[in-house]
């Protein structure tokens, strides 16, 4: 399918650009944070007392995967992934953060 040339290309681009993109990168800055104080616990044998974890942003609650359905309607699941997707749209992969040089071996741990 082509875009109907109407010279309103910038009305299409407009409508594509995610309107929670702020909120999900604070849900991954959250989720990075998190991960750093597990990773603190992991390293002291998650010994006595348990750490502080950061408190979940109040603005992130209702936040809504947003990706774009086969029916042309945002996906309104609001069970997110780290990546700030649910699971049918790139939740399960951590894409390349999770490949990177710190979670390289992320993926093979428990097998
Ligand atoms: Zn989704």
């Amino acid at each position: 399918m082509t875009a109907p040339s109407t010279g309103c290309s910038d009305v299409v681009r407009a409508v594509r650009i995610d309107p929670d993109r702020e909120r999900r990168k604070l849900l991954k800055a959250y989720h990075r944070a998190h991960e750093e104080v597990s990773a603190a616990w992991r390293a002291r044998g998650y010994g006595y007392p348990p750490p502080t974890f950061p408190e979940y942003p109040d603005e992130l609650r209702g936040l809504i995967c947003g990706a774009k359905t086969r029916a042309g309607t945002p996906c309104k699941r609001t069970d997110l992934w780290e990546n700030g997707r649910c699971k049918f749209h790139g939740g399960l992969s951590g894409g390349h953060e999770r490949f990177s040089a710190e979670g390289e071996a992320k993926p093979m741990r428990g097998y």
